[in-house]
């Protein structure tokens, strides 16, 4: 899969996601990321790339030609449209669900404003989908676009070492996961549960199961009316609820 960021700080991102897990899946050529810098195309001597707001207002805004051509750069020649997303807080908030979404695609631009954001014909014109990485306004696109590539990229295949890791990931199956324990089996008094070091596949199963259950009760709570449970779980879950 390949992720075009179109920002105006490249090398935040390239930083961010050269190393661990997303930088291994470069350097494999599982997943792609490259950075187009919106001012290589402001096509003026000062590389400037924002003015004023019409109609007032402070701060400045990303002007419209920039960003189209930058977008060109990339989009222009391809059989097909590339699906293009504005990172911006007033886009549909990003789930698990959009990173199972964006990962079947096989080419994702991304766009990230900065300042008061970007002019909005050219928006119109090219983005498919605004996605926001929650209720809270930020600098700039950049951290909300690491965000959707290091989502995205864990869930396609050979990104992670171990597939079956993301498979009872919190949010994967609609429940949180269950509390992680590793060595020493004493810390500061506490032991890691029992069960974990009995070697009982089937019992630790179950522990896990319902330590999910737990979690996502004491946590996140409203998860559980949509989260898939056997009948004996939704006993389990008004027992916790009294
Ligand atoms: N004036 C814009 C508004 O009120 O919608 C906010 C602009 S914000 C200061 C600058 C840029 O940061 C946006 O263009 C967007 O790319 C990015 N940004 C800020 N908050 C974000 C969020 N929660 N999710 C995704 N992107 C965000």
């Amino acid at each position: 899969m390949r992720f075009d960021v179109l920002t105006l700080f490249p090398d935040m991102i390239n930083a961010a996601l050269g190393d661990s897990i997303i930088g291994r899946a470069q350097s494999k050529g599982i997943i792609e990321i490259n950075c187009v810098d919106i001012r290589d195309f402001a096509g003026n001597k000062h590389n400037r790339v924002d003015d004023a707001p019409y109609g007032g207002g402070r701060g400045m805004v990303i002007q419209s030609e920039p960003v189209f051509r930058a977008y060109e750069s990339v989009a222009r020649g391809l059989d097909e449209k590339p699906f293009t997303v504005y990172l911006s807080p007033q886009g549909r908030v990003f789930r698990e669900s959009t990173a199972k979404r964006l990962s079947k695609k096989e080419r994702v631009i991304l766009i990230c404003g900065h300042y008061e954001g970007i002019d909005q014909r050219v928006l119109d014109e090219i983005v498919d989908e605004e996605i926001s990485i929650g209720d809270f306004v930020m600098t700039g696109g950049e951290i909300a676009a690491m965000a959707v590539i290091d989502a995205t990229s864990r869930l396609i295949d050979g990104v992670l070492p171990d597939e079956e890791a993301y498979l009872n990931e919190s949010l994967s199956g609609g429940l949180l996961e269950h509390p992680q324990y590793t060595r020493p089996p004493v810390w500061h008094g506490v032991e890691v549960p029992e069960v974990l070091r009995g070697g009982n596949h089937k019992m630790v199963a179950e522990w896990k199961r319902e330590q999910s259950i737990i979690n996502t009760f004491n946590k996140r709570r409203g998860m559980l009316s949509r989260a898939n449970l056997t009948e004996e779980e939704k006993v389990f879950v008004a027992k916790l609820k009294k």
